[in-house]
């Protein structure tokens, strides 16, 4: 009997998952593969909780598999030598696997699927992670993707109208190969469980969604970056359940791929600048302010509440990030690469794109950012978001003073910025 395999990547459920479903409709056996990357793995702590979450969705997706006679296959190492010792050991006819927008990633399948080919072993591809890839919104006049989030929306939206989105049929499970493979632990992995976990989706509240999503203290946001970040539930599924009045949310999602499409076309964004007009501004990048900013100790309690939620929690409420990443950026001058850097270690639901998205609009320097002179003040966002201040009381409990003055910072950063901008 011949085989095929499923990489797994960001993509964790046996539902609703594309290239799954085609490698159970081939009509082979389908043997379900995981790679730890050693190259992504060896820049993380011991206890990394993203680590730990995806090693128990393995587990679970293990225990699955066994019930129906198979495994899930699990290795390690760098991905290329993986599947050079994989093709070795088992007789493939194919390998399936979603399609990953990250440059990294793109690099990495370009080079797997060059050897497989070599081998004489297909390497097919299927859209997954978003309702639409970064190529099928285009502007109509000249084909170059959009930079501005309202005209893609509507595109998107048009788009979706013309062709909606449904979960796939369910698949046939009974093409899994019976296997019986050795599961790891996390500890052969070389990771220890982490104590910070990662919170159920929350779709129940939808209806109040538009109303409180920008108060922190009332928590009715839905909690599926994670999930969607690694598939544990596709965007089809959670379309699925939204009703006409979820518009606000849905544009919500339409963000993600908004900045998924971005990173794509733009990979520079990565390192720098999406607007070289800002390349000019002098950050300051004090280290003495920046572990201030990390540590939640600012003396600005809507910051530091938000600071000390993420380094608790791996989680931080969005109107929250977009203030501390303002305050960052502007009343203390330092770089936005810095805030990503930090967000990106401690962020359950770090996402490449979205996160070098939002940094870049709350910098100014983003293809559709918030203008510099918008300097949010942390102490009338406390009053507006939070005024109880319910959200702020469950991570500080002591007031310090504020470590700048905002009217001089907010000065301050206007001159900065207006002496870094070049004119186009
Ligand atoms: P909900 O409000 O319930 O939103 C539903 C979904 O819509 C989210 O899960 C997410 O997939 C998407 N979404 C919502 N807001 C945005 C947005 N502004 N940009 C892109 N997608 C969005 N989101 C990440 O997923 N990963 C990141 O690394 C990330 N970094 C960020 C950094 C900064 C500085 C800022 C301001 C925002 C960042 N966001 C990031 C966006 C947003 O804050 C989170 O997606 C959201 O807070 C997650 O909580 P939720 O799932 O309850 O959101």
């Amino acid at each position: 009997m011949e085989n095929v395999v499923f990489w797994f990547r960001r993509d964790l459920r046996l539902e609703d998952n594309t290239a799954l479903n085609e490698a159970l409709k081939s009509g082979k056996q389908v043997l379900p593969l995981f790679i730890f990357d050693q190259q992504i793995l060896s820049e993380l702590p011991w206890n990394d909780a993203r680590v730990s979450f995806i090693f128990d969705e393995l587990s679970k997706l293990h225990q699955k598999l066994r019930q129906l006679g198979s495994s899930l296959c699990v290795r390690q190492g760098d991905p290329e030598e993986v599947w050079k010792e994989f093709m070795n050991e088992f007789d493939i006819q194919s390998i399936y696997v979603n399609e990953d927008y990250e440059p990294y990633a793109i690099r990495r399948d370009e080079r797997i699927k060059q050897l497989t080919e070599s081998q004489g072993i297909d390497f097919f591809q299927f859209k997954d992670q978003v309702v639409f890839g970064p190529n099928e919104i285009l502007k109509p006049s000249d084909h170059k993707p959009y930079t501005i989030y309202t005209p893609y929306k509507n595109k998107w939206l048009e788009k979706f109208k013309q062709t909606p989105t449904k979960p796939l049929p369910a698949n046939d499970k009974n093409h899994f190969l019976k296997v019986n493979l050795e599961f790891p632990t996390l500890e052969n992995i070389g990771f220890q469980k982490s104590e910070i976990g990662v919170r159920a989706y929350d779709l129940s509240n939808l209806a109040q969604y538009e109303q409180f999503r920008d108060f922190p203290a009332h928590d009715q946001t839905s909690y599926l970056s994670v999930h969607l970040r690694f598939g544990t539930i596709s965007v089809r599924q959670v379309i699925e359940q939204l009703g006409a009045g979820d518009q606000v949310f849905l544009s919500e999602l339409i963000w993600r791929e908004f900045f998924m499409q971005i990173l794509f076309h733009f990979p520079e964004v990565i390192n720098e600048n999406f607007k070289t007009k800002y390349d000019g501004i002098v950050w300051r990048n004090n280290e003495k302010d920046f572990e201030k900013w990390k540590k939640g100790e600012t003396g600005y309690p809507l910051v530091d509440a938000g600071m000390r939620q993420l380094n608790e929690t791996g989680y931080m409420h969005n109107r929250v990030r977009m203030v501390v990443a303002s305050f960052l950026c502007k009343h203390l001058l330092i770089d936005w690469r810095w805030g990503e850097a930090y967000f990106a270690e401690k962020l359950l639901d770090y996402e490449l794109s979205s996160n070098n998205g939002n940094w870049q609009w709350s910098a100014g320097t983003g293809c559709d950012a918030a203008p510099y002179f918008r300097i949010f003040n942390p102490t009338e966002q406390l009053k507006k978001f939070d005024p109880k201040m319910e959200y702020t009381k469950k991570w500080v409990t002591e007031f310090l003073p504020p470590m700048i003055d905002h009217s001089f910072a907010r000065k301050r950063a206007l001159e900065v910025y207006k002496a870094g901008i070049s004119s186009d």
